[in-house]
């Protein structure tokens, strides 16, 4: 599965690694994910939410644009974690990205919002 580039415009824009968090007060799937694109180097960070509340299914899933620092220092600690997929992971990843604010909503990571954001297409 790959996304489009917002840099060099193709279609190969990869997961290159995630972590799948508990639901909260409004998503019933979350997961966070680190992507980069293997032709221009292009990185960048991933939010994916669903929501299967109510009447109909909805879901989000936007592109943070980042500096080889940030998504560098990201990956290191995606990587202590042992069960990536599993929301209930104890790691201290998990523990770490797994934040909420006094509503239960779950709060992104500072060094997602920090750049500009873009929505994440599949890639034909
Ligand atoms: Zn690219
Ligand atoms: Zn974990």
């Amino acid at each position: 599965m790959a996304f489009e580039c917002p840099e060099c415009g193709e279609p190969t824009l990869e997961i290159a690694a995630k972590l799948e968090l508990p639901p909260d007060s409004g998503a019933d799937e979350i997961q966070l994910q680190l992507l980069e694109c293997p032709d221009c180097g292009f990185k960048a960070g991933g939010v994916y939410s669903e929501s299967r509340r109510g009447a109909r299914e909805s879901w989000t899933h936007i592109g943070y644009e980042m500096d080889e620092d940030d998504w560098h220092g990201l990956r290191t600690d995606f990587g202590v974690c042992p069960g990536p997929g599993d929301k209930r992971c104890s790691c201290s990843a998990h523990a770490g990205f797994n934040v909420r604010n006094a509503h239960g909503h779950w709060m992104m990571p500072p060094g997602f919002g920090r750049y500009r954001s873009f929505p994440l297409r599949l890639g034909s």
